[in-house]
């Protein structure tokens, strides 16, 4: 079944126009990775989608008619956003930051779900009584990841999780990032530079250039298209 219907005729941030034709789906479950180079528009798309720009066209999720609705109300539907730069809000501790992620939900449900987060991440759990400033970017991507899981998501939009992090870090991230996905069999719509690692993640996957989708096709298919390593996978 579709979870996701984006028909993106145009969208931007007042009077200017940055993604044309944008149109793709993700399926229940489904994991879709956005390439694209700096400025193409990936973070545009996201954003989008959780109601952050004006928007020609049509979003659909799970049913129901998303398209122009304020961020809250696209949130309250069931999409989870990790922005770039990851938006951990340092001044409260790590466990009151997931406990924001879980505020829409019965707080039983919320201090549960934070306490199994906090076992799966001893990093976290660690910290758990410090304000979120303290720590590393990989530790912060991790914090950002759960806090938006604690929201019981369908789908997940990730803006570029590697963004800042050291090379080994970032593939204990994707890897940490696969396993949570097959666990919880939430839906996954990565923005990502590292191309590598994004398509070892993901099951489909578009590339963006200048606004508009200009390649697609199953992760597979990408890593095997000319085009796509020579620009994306530096071979
Ligand atoms: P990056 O990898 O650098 O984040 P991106 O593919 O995510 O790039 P976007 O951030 O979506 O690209 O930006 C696409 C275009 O939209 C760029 O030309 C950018 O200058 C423009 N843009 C982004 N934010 C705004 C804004 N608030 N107002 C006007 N134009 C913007």
């Amino acid at each position: 079944m579709t979870l996701l219907t984006v028909e993106i005729a145009a969208a931007g941030y007042g009077a200017v126009t940055v993604l044309r034709d944008v149109v793709f789906e993700i399926p229940e479950g489904g994991r879709l990775v956005v390439l694209g180079a700096n400025g193409a528009g990936k973070t545009t798309t996201l954003r989008t989608i959780s109601g952050l720009c004006r928007v020609e066209g049509a979003v659909r999720f799970a049913g129901k008619d998303v398209t122009g609705m304020p961020p809250h109300r696209v949130a309250a539907t069931g999409i989870a956003h990790v922005p770039q730069g990851r938006g951990t809000f340092g001044d409260l501790t790590v466990r009151e930051n997931l406990l924001v992620g879980g505020s829409g939900r019965p707080g039983r449900a919320a201090a549960r779900d934070a306490a199994r987060w906090l076992d799966r991440f001893p990093r976290l759990a660690e910290r758990s009584g410090r304000p979120a400033s303290g720590l590393s970017g990989g530790e912060q991507q991790l914090l950002a990841i759960a806090r938006a899981y604690m929201a019981a998501p369908q789908l997940v939009l990730l803006d570029e999780p590697s963004l800042g992090l050291a090379p080994k870090i970032t593939q204990e991230l994707f890897a940490t990032l696969d396993e949570i996905g097959r666990e919880t069999g939430t839906a996954m719509l990565l923005v990502e530079q590292n191309a590598e690692l994004a398509l070892g993640i993901a099951e489909e996957a578009v590339v963006i250039e200048s606004g508009t989708i200009t390649v697609r096709g199953s992760a597979a298919e990408l890593r095997d298209k000319d085009e796509v390593r020579r620009a994306y996978l530096g071979v």
